[in-house]
Formats: structure tokens, sequence, C-alpha cells
């Protein structure tokens, strides 16, 4: 699937002081985070297929976890869903996936709005990327073709957007209000131990 050297890519994220774990498919990282969650914390996310095709999400709401952050309700009016945006920095767990993660263990983001990028640098205790192993990448340069050139048209397609790049397939550096890569986030490493996680699952999830 990626040509990328795992070891490699161990080797760096531990460099980098984030925490890395591979597993084989979503079932066990599902598994893995049943663990290590638990009913007494603060739980928060930002937007994520990824996180839906791993069943998480289903799981945190069928548990009824008492102190879910849950922006995604539907019952939530605009002002309500961002009060719960700003609730997830001080959360004790935020989760979310990556747009791309690099050979040389970078983790890279994009976000229209900025709370989901904004809440992994700073405020929740502990954030766990779960990330398919389509978004790896070998470096920096591969991340933003990625995010630019596939990554923001399938996801303006899935949210009824239409920035430019949807017609061209290739980034025209646009002003469109429709414009979805407003911030991009990278993080090289962490100074606080045991804070950011990446769990990588040999399996196509989420773009
Ligand atoms: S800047 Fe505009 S054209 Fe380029 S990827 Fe972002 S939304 Fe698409």
């Amino acid at each position: 699937m990626s040509s990328c050297d795992l070891e490699l890519l161990a080797k760096n994220f531990h460099r980098h002081n984030i925490s890395f774990l591979k597993f084989n498919d979503k079932e066990k990282v599902l598994a893995y985070l049943k663990e290590n969650l638990n009913k007494a914390m603060q739980i928060a996310w930002g937007g994520s297929l990824t996180l839906n095709e791993c069943g998480i999400l289903d799981y945190l709401r069928s548990e009824k976890f008492p102190h879910l952050c849950d922006r995604d309700n539907p019952d939530l009016n605009q002002e309500e869903r961002m009060e719960i945006e700003r609730k997830a920095f001080s959360a004790d767990v935020f989760l979310t996936s990556a747009n791309a993660i690099t050979e040389d263990g970078l983790i890279i983001n994009i976000d229209g709005a900025g709370n989901r990028v904004a809440a992994t640098i700073f405020g929740p205790k502990k954030v766990y990327f779960v990330v398919g192993m389509n978004k790896l990448v070998k470096n920096y340069d591969a991340a933003i073709d990625r995010i630019q050139n596939f990554v923001v048209q399938k996801n303006a397609k899935r949210l009824g957007l239409m920035p430019p790049c949807v017609k061209t397939s290739v980034c025209q550096n646009c002003a469109s209000a429709h414009r979805l890569c407003n911030y991009f986030t990278t993080i090289r490493r962490d100074y606080r131990s045991d804070r950011t996680h990446v769990l990588l699952i040999d399996e196509i999830l989420g773009f």
C-alpha cells in the first residue's frame, strides 16, 4: 500500500516525542481505545471520516460516555456546536485523524475553521490521531501535494462545497468562501510526553 519504511517512521516519531503504534485493522484500534478511554474522561473530536469508519464515535455514543463533547449532535444549533468546539480545548482526550503523516515523522493537517487543528496543538491533555495507511507519504512536499490536489477535492465534494479545485483537480490557491484549507498545521515534535499519539492502521480509511 505505502512504500514508506515503517521502522524509520517509528524511529522518527520516537525522536519527535510522539507515541506511535501500528494496528492490523480497525477492530484492533477500537479495542485499544476501549482499553484506554474511560467514562470519567471528557472526550472530544474533530471532524473525521476515519473515526466513523472505525466505529469509534458509535462506541462512545452507544456506551453513553457522560462527558462527551459531541459536536455532531444533530440537535445542536450553530452556536451550541461552536460552544462544544470551544469546550474541546479543556478535554482530557481529543480524537481526530490526520490529512497526512510522513516517513520523517511529521503530522500534517488542514482545516477550514481551525478548531480541529488548534486542539491538536494546545488544550486537550491527550490527542489520538487515528490514521489509515493511505495517509502515509514520504515527506512534507508529498503531504502538501496529497492534501491540496486530492484531499481537499474529496472533502469538498463530500460536504457539498465548490472551491475551484473541485473542477480542475489541482489547487488554484483560491480565495473562495468554500476554501477548506485556510489553516495548515505541521506537528514536528511534542515537548510534552504522552500527549500526542499516532495510531496507524494497515487499511485505507478516510481520504
Ligand atoms: S486553496 Fe482553494 S483551490 Fe487550493 S486546494 Fe484549497 S480550496 Fe482548493
